[in-house]
């Protein structure tokens, strides 16, 4: 048995609420077979709240629901809000899951209430006199809107009006009287106009001031209202088949028009972008912030962050806009963020109030301490069921135990989502003005770590092999060890006049390149005071930079 509950987004209308609560009940009624137990709940403004319905069914012992959203077309309440608010109630809830249904419309049951709606308001008058204009709520989501231009070809489709013309009560073009206007222009005597709406509600109100002030404005024009879809069987019909296709697993969102999966022209930045849902005031949750879902699970490919996730985010070399769209984005929907010392300081002040920054670099660090209480503390939140960032410098995976952070996490069973930055082993080259490589000068580069120096026990470097070789090397964490290492790389073969360029801290504000020899490299970190974090950039490359030669004085 799988309970099923009904999420609208709630409304300021009495009616509006009624008319919900209503619907509730008779979907009760109506249930048959799989369905065994019904609540509704609102994710704001109105009674009662969602996590009312929820508490109710896993009073009753429910963990496994349908999750359907009241709404008639995949929008942002639909697509974010929703979702966002039902993963609270999962983190309110250890152990609940739920499958989300999809939206109502288009259906040829909403069709049918529409032509008996238009109908009622016709009261014996011909179809084919009369024009429709339908009116949708209106979107920022250019689909949605589009869902409603279809709803009205497949509502004039056969049933003999004149014509049917979508319109938009609030968001987008063309508005009530702009479509009125349209109608009149094609010689429209006399117009219905639908609302495509559920239930009662301020924008409802408003289609009816609009469509008066038009026929105030327009004697000459017959206008009437119809009757919105209200509480009735056929919408409680189409409730329990969505919760069946939910059951089934068979979910056709229709996910090729959607504007966070694909690129609309004027929409680029929705593009994988994580959902924003707007705070929910009366969420008696409150104070715990937003939340964040990202619509992308419905396609398989979840950037989003959940509750008791981790991402381990690649911050980039410093700079607050070197990190990635992905990785700010859950900077964004982080509950609680553990940053590193080399992480993008700077974005840890744009953090939602109330977030945990756990800084890192301040864990008490013993000889191996320093890592595994970094784990403790990941696994720690995640498991409170928050959601996590851990914030690393440049890439997490470029010498960054960021996959240690990984595997400590699995160990755990908590999930985690990786997400790559940019390296400071080719932005500090970059930068400073030198490629890694160029056409004709360097058709290769490696990256080697300079923590442990040639010939130490554990080094797993052969250092000899890069002395060898021609391409360009980039030596991260070599500022101690870097006479060494040049040392062995002219005696395994590099050239002693071989350039070589320091960079010390990459893009911040302090940026200081400094070039030399590399026989010379060892001596002039010194003299000069380089210091972490800075990269060594060995090669012919590094006569590509704008100005080089050690600085005067
Ligand atoms: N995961 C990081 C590297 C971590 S190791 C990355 O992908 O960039 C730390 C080393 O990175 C430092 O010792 C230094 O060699 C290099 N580094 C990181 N940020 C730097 C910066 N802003 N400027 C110069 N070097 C940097």
């Amino acid at each position: 048995m799988t309970a099923l509950v009904i999420v609208g987004h709630g409304t300021r209308s009495a009616a509006g609420v009624d008319q919900f609560t209503a619907l509730v009940d008779r979907v009760r009624r109506r249930a048959t077979g799989g369905v065994g137990d019904v609540e509704g709940g609102f994710i704001e403004l109105s009674r009662p709240p969602l996590t009312d319905a929820v508490a109710a069914l896993a009073d009753r012992g429910h963990r496994s629901l349908v999750a359907l959203p009241l709404v008639l077309t995949a929008a942002g309440h639909g697509k974010g809000d929703i979702p966002a608010a039902m993963a609270r109630e999962q983190a309110r809830h250890p152990g609940l899951t739920y499958r989300y249904g999809r939206p109502l419309g288009p259906h040829p049951l909403l069709h049918a209430a529409l032509a008996e709606r238009i109908d009622a308001a016709l009261a014996g008058d011909d179809r084919a006199g009369t024009w429709v204009a339908l009116i949708g709520r209106g979107s920022t989501d250019p689909d949605a809107n589009a869902e409603v231009a279809k709803v009205a070809r497949l509502l004039w489709e056969g049933r003999g009006y004149a014509g049917v013309e979508p319109g938009f009560v609030s968001l987008a073009e063309p508005s009530v009287p702009a479509v009125l206007e349209r109608l009149r222009r094609l010689g429209a005597r006399r117009i219905v106009v639908a609302p495509y709406f559920l239930f009662a509600g301020v924008l409802p109100d408003r289609i009816v001031a609009r469509s008066a002030e038009f026929a105030a404005a327009h004697p000459d024009l017959d206008v009437r209202v119809a009757d919105l879809i209200g509480d009735c069987d056929a919408l409680a019909d189409l409730v329990l088949e969505r919760h069946a296709e939910a059951l089934r697993g068979d979910i056709r969102m229709n996910c090729d028009t959607c504007a966070y999966r694909v690129l609309m022209p004027g929409f680029a930045d929705k593009v994988g972008r994580p959902q924003t849902p707007h705070d929910h005031p009366d969420d008696p949750v409150g104070g715990h912030g937003h939340h964040h879902h990202h619509h992308g699970r419905h396609h398989g490919q979840d950037p989003g962050l959940r509750p008791g996730q981790v991402a381990v985010v690649g911050g980039g070399p410093g700079p607050d806009d070197l990190i990635t769209v992905r990785g700010r984005a859950l900077l964004d929907a982080a509950d609680v963020v553990v940053a590193d010392r080399l992480a993008p300081r700077g974005l840890l002040a744009g953090l939602r109030p109330g977030v945990l920054v756990v800084d890192a670099a301040k864990v008490p660090r013993g000889p191996s301490m320093g890592q595994d209480t970094i784990h403790d503390t990941l696994i720690t939140h995640a498991r409170a069921g928050r959601r996590v960032v851990r914030l690393k410098g440049g890439d997490p995976y470029v010498f960054g135990r960021g996959h240690e952070e990984v595997q400590a996490c699995a160990a755990a069973g908590v999930e985690t989502v990786l997400v790559p930055g940019v390296s400071s082993a080719v932005a500090a080259p970059a930068l400073a003005g030198v490629p890694v490589t160029h056409r004709g000068v360097a058709h290769e580069f490696t990256v080697a770590s300079g923590h442990l120096p040639p010939g130490h026990p554990d080094s797993l470097v052969d250092w000899a092999a890069l002395g060898r070789a021609r391409g360009t090397l980039v030596l991260l964490m070599a500022v101690d060890t870097v006479q060494k290492i040049a040392a062995v790389l002219v005696e395994h073969g590099r050239a002693a006049d071989t350039p070589v360029l320091v960079v010390q801290d990459a893009g911040q504000p302090g940026q200081r390149s400094l070039s030399c020899r590399l026989d010379e490299v060892g001596e002039l970190a010194a003299r000069e005071g380089v210091r972490p974090p800075a990269v060594f950039v060995v090669g012919p490359v590094v006569a590509l930079a704008p100005v080089s030669g050690v600085p005067a004085g």
